[in-house]
């Protein structure tokens, strides 16, 4: 059979992401699925994945070297996985024993990665495998999903039990050339041992997740209440196509003022996903997933587009001193394609470049987002550093990258007028944005406390709640016509 042929069989054609979706929604793969097809599915579903998290790029029709490579390592990724899933298999058929699945990631692994760098972190990825080849018999089987992502699955006889085997793989990979790795677990103790092996994963990463924002334990063992997260994510992935395809993403814009002109000066484009069933559903919800899949590529370039629209609508009644700041998430960076894509919205709208400004969040030391926006900034481009201070080497990026004006997170800025000492650092650090010549703006200001004090310390541009929370981009647009006096 091949991926075009319709499996009518399942009454779905499952080389559609979407009859996909819903052929693993329904069980149809457990219930119906001959052992041949659901390996096809498998290998659908790891390309379409691949396809996501590169944005959608893979072709596979290429002659392309690169992208030949690219496709190599998708099959092999594919191979490892698929094995990986039938010793699960056969282990789930052939052990009276109780089974756990135990998925890990590296906390911070992100931050390693700017610090010493990718081959260093590819390196402590070996480290890892290494030590669970070794730590591993021959009926404990590990998986390296992606990126950080390890599973383990092993047999076991009580909790404790699995709990000591969690502690040695800790104990076994913690120290890697001096650096200390700290690791989030997610536990899934299998009860029904005839539901599919994705679940079992899906439920131990659940755990995983969980895992990572508990302050007082590595280790956190699936609930049933985590389904709820599940369905969650599963709703995003099977959901986000559909949504850019029928525009259920809407651009909300948030007003930036200046305090002593009492004026709107700009403002920032917020993506809000609009669903029918759902109601609105805010960033924070959706866009960890999408970062995770890369589907935020698409949301951003949406989002671009509609903000150089808006752009335009202001000029077209005489108003071209109102920028409109966007979002670049760090996945544009890798390559140069986002700066076409930006590059053509401008050209299409016809609108002045410095009109449409980019956030890009501030983070560890990175040559790669350094190179990047030099690279913006010859091609013309404003550039907005995000989130200030919420992140570890602040001053370092500003050494290295190019940006032109600092936004102030919300949290620096709170921690910081907390005390008489927090307040002397943002003073400080209100003249020494002056004195590089840097623009500064303050994020999330709530209160008439906060505006005097900014006002005082001469942070004279703001955002925030205190004069506007984001809204739809039609009544920003009459706002900001009564602000400017344009009946
Ligand atoms: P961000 O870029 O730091 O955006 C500022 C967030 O603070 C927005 O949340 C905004 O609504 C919120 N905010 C503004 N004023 C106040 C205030 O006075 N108090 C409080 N508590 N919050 C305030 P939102 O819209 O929920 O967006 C959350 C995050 O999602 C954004 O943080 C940004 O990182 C991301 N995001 C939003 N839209 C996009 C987008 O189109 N593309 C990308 N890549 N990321 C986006
Ligand atoms: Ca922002
Ligand atoms: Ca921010």
């Amino acid at each position: 059979m091949t991926h075009t042929e319709k499996a009518t069989d399942l009454g779905k054609d499952f080389s559609k992401p979407d009859e996909l979706a819903a052929i693993r929604r329904e069980g149809l793969v457990k219930k119906v699925c001959p052992h041949v097809l659901q390996a096809s599915i498998e290998i659908i579903e790891d390309i379409l994945r691949r396809q996501d998290e590169d944005g959608g790029y893979i072709r596979l029709d290429t002659a392309d070297s690169a992208e030949t490579e690219k496709i190599q390592t998708v099959m092999k990724s594919v191979n490892r996985q698929n094995r990986f899933r039938k010793n699960v298999h056969e282990l789930l058929l052939a052990s009276d024993r109780k089974i756990g699945f135990i998925q890990f990631d590296i906390r911070r692994f992100k931050i390693i990665n700017d610090l010493y760098g990718e081959k260093f972190g590819d390196e402590v990825l070996f480290f890892i495998r290494d030590r669970l080849g070794e730590l591993c018999n021959d009926r404990q089987f590990f998986l390296n999903l992606r990126s950080d992502v390890f599973i383990v699955v092993t047999e076991y006889d009580t909790e404790q039990d699995l709990m000591g085997f969690v502690r040695r793989i800790e104990e076994a990979a913690a120290l890697f050339k001096n650096v200390r790795l700290q690791f989030a677990f997610g536990v899934y103790f299998v009860d029904d041992k005839e539901m599919e092996i994705r679940q079992m994963e899906d439920r131990a990463a659940m755990a995983r997740t969980a895992a990572k924002e508990n302050a007082v334990s590595n280790v956190i063992f699936y609930k049933e209440q985590f389904k709820e997260f599940l369905y969650t994510r599963k709703f995003i992935e099977e959901n986000m196509r559909t949504a850019i395809a029928e525009k259920q993403f809407k651009m909300y814009l948030q007003p930036k003022y200046s305090i002593s002109r009492n004026r709107i000066v700009g403002a920032e484009a917020l993506v809000r996903w609009m669903h029918p069933e759902r109601g609105m559903i805010y960033p924070n919800d959706f866009i960890p997933v999408i970062e995770e899949n890369g589907f935020i590529k698409m949301v951003d370039y949406y989002i671009w587009e509609e903000a150089s629209r808006f752009i335009r609508k202001c000029a077209d009644i005489g108003i071209e001193d109102c920028p409109v700041s966007v979002n670049v998430s760090r996945h544009h960076l890798r390559d140069t394609e986002f700066v076409h894509v930006l590059i053509n919205d401008i050209k299409k709208q016809q609108i002045d470049k410095s009109l449409l400004e980019l956030e890009i969040t501030e983070t560890a030391n990175d040559e790669q987002i350094g190179q990047m926006a030099m690279r913006l900034k010859i091609d013309g481009f404003t550039l907005l550093m995000d989130d200030f201070g919420s992140g570890y080497s602040s001053l370092n990026v500003l050494l290295e990258t190019p940006f032109d004006v600092i936004k102030l997170d919300k949290k620096f800025m709170d921690n910081m007028m907390a005390s008489g000492k927090g307040k002397l650092i943002l003073e400080h650090t209100v003249s020494m944005a002056r004195e590089l010549g840097l623009g500064l703006l303050a994020e999330g200001v709530e209160t008439k406390e906060q505006v005097d004090i900014l006002g005082k310390i001469g942070c004279d541009n703001v955002q925030g709640y205190y004069f506007a929370r984001p809204m739809p981009q039609e009544d920003f647009f009459d706002l900001l016509k009564k602000d400017r006096g344009i009946k």
